[in-house]
């Protein structure tokens, strides 16, 4: 017998259970199907030796829009933001960062004409209206905000922490000014890791009458008449008045043979890792200038052991697009960073687990994404899209949960035709 739901949602991950939540708001039978084992996608949170270790380096923004979207589903977050205080390195030489009140009094980064130049630029980026900027890429208005080479060194690895993008001449201005400015506003890392926010969204999804099946994959959407008919793994027909798929660009558009969301995905590497203690306590935060390299001391500012002694530790390797990715050299590079701070860091390893390779978002952010993203309706009548990459203004859990809450509305105001 071929099930028929209102609302079908492709994908168990933040934008699949964020626009369930909402769509369990209203009188809609809905059905999400997920194709892992579990629920929660890159927003999971892996339990290994009683070691949280969040899917590479998770950060939320503390005044961006998910979190209030989040707060209106009921979902509670526990964490706390991690010191400002960094040390970078350029070159090969450690700096510290000018990154707090304090490093910027005391770093040897830049003198004193260029520490100025910092401020000044730093007030250009609270006071910016992004949306002026959707037709320049960063490197055009970096080279048009600061002529000092230093800082605009500066600006290219906080554009880089803010989200994830390590290609300046790519990427859209407008996206990343904005996610600069979340990122001065501060970020909070969650006890027990992004798993907690899944975690809560599934069980009141559930709790309000949302089905839920994992390990079953979508093979093929059709539309026919006024329905969409969705195949799933075991050829299994299910028939839904409304499909929000969350899947990656690339895989929708295959499945349509539409060439539409043609997006460059943004890549990296991470090498997560429990410590049963640090080297050196005093090192928790690194950034590489001239190399793409983040390195921060997660459970000082989350618990995300079952041991309050033991450290969680992320390091990571930004991609740029035309990377020819290494996995095995990458591996000595992330390792090799990790012992500048924390020598003899193998010792102490309780466990660690190295993923070469990880789709951080689908979508690199480029000028003219915007106009193909407008709205979360597709071509086909009843599919919308959520996700990371399906968002005009944001990336990452921003675009991510702003998305799922828009097609989930979307839906709703299509129900009330
Ligand atoms: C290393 C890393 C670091 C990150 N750091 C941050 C950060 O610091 N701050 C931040 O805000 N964000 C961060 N993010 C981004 C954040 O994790 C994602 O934006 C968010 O989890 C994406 O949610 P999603 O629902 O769009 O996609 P996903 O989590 O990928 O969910 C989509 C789901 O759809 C399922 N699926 C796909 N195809 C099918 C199919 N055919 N049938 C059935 N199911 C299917 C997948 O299995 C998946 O579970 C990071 C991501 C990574 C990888």
């Amino acid at each position: 017998m071929t099930q028929k739901y209102d609302v079908v949602i492709i994908g168990g991950g933040l934008a699949g259970y964020v626009a369930a939540n909402y769509l369990a708001k209203s009188n809609v039978s809905i059905l999400i199907v997920e194709k892992g084992m579990k629920s929660g996608g890159r927003a999971r949170t892996d339990v290994m030796k009683q070691q949280s270790f969040n899917l590479g380096p998770h950060a939320l923004y503390k005044k961006g829009k998910a979190k209030p979207i989040l707060h209106e589903l009921g979902v509670k977050l526990h964490g706390k933001s991690p010191k400002m205080g960094a040390t970078l390195i350029d070159n090969n030489s450690e700096y510290t960062a000018p990154f707090s009140p304090l490093g910027l009094l005391s770093t040897n980064h830049l003198n004193w004409k260029e520490r100025l130049e910092w401020i000044r630029v730093i007030f250009i980026i609270m006071r910016s209206k992004p949306d002026r900027l959707a037709n320049q890429t960063y490197k055009h208005w970096v080279e048009e905000t600061t002529p000092s080479i230093k800082v605009q060194s500066l600006l290219y690895v906080l554009g880089r922490l803010s989200t994830y993008c390590h290609a300046h001449e790519l990427v859209c201005a407008k996206v990343i000014v904005s996610h600069l400015q979340l990122v001065l506003a501060g970020v909070l890392y969650l006890d027990g890791g992004w798993q907690t926010i899944i975690d809560q969204l599934h069980n009141k999804a559930v709790m309000s009458g949302v089905q839920v099946r994992t390990h079953e994959t979508v093979k093929q959407i059709i539309h026919v008449e006024e329905e969409i008919k969705v195949f799933v793994s075991n050829n299994e027909e299910i028939t839904a008045k409304y499909v929000i798929s969350t899947m990656s660009p690339q895989i929708l558009s295959k499945m349509l043979d539409i060439s539409a969301y043609n997006f460059t995905p943004l890549k990296g590497a991470t090498l997560d890792v429990a410590l049963t203690q640090l080297p050196n306590p005093k090192r928790l935060f690194a950034l590489g200038v001239t190399e793409p390299y983040y390195y921060s001391v997660h459970s000082t500012a989350a618990h995300l052991s079952n041991n309050p002694n033991n450290f969680v530790l992320h390091v990571f390797k930004y991609y740029h697009p035309n990377d020819e990715i290494d996995g095995n050299s990458t591996k000595i590079e992330l390792e090799s960073f990790l012992e500048r701070f924390q020598p003899g860091w193998k010792d102490y390893v309780i466990t660690s687990r190295y993923i070469p390779q990880l789709t951080v978002n689908h979508r690199l952010p480029q000028v003219g994404d915007e106009q193909l993203l407008k709205s979360s309706k597709t071509g086909i009548q009843g599919l919308y899209i959520a996700g990371d990459w399906a968002s005009p203004e944001f990336i990452l859990s921003e675009g991510t949960i702003c998305s799922g809450k828009h097609a989930a509305e979307a839906v709703l105001q299509d129900t009330l035709r």
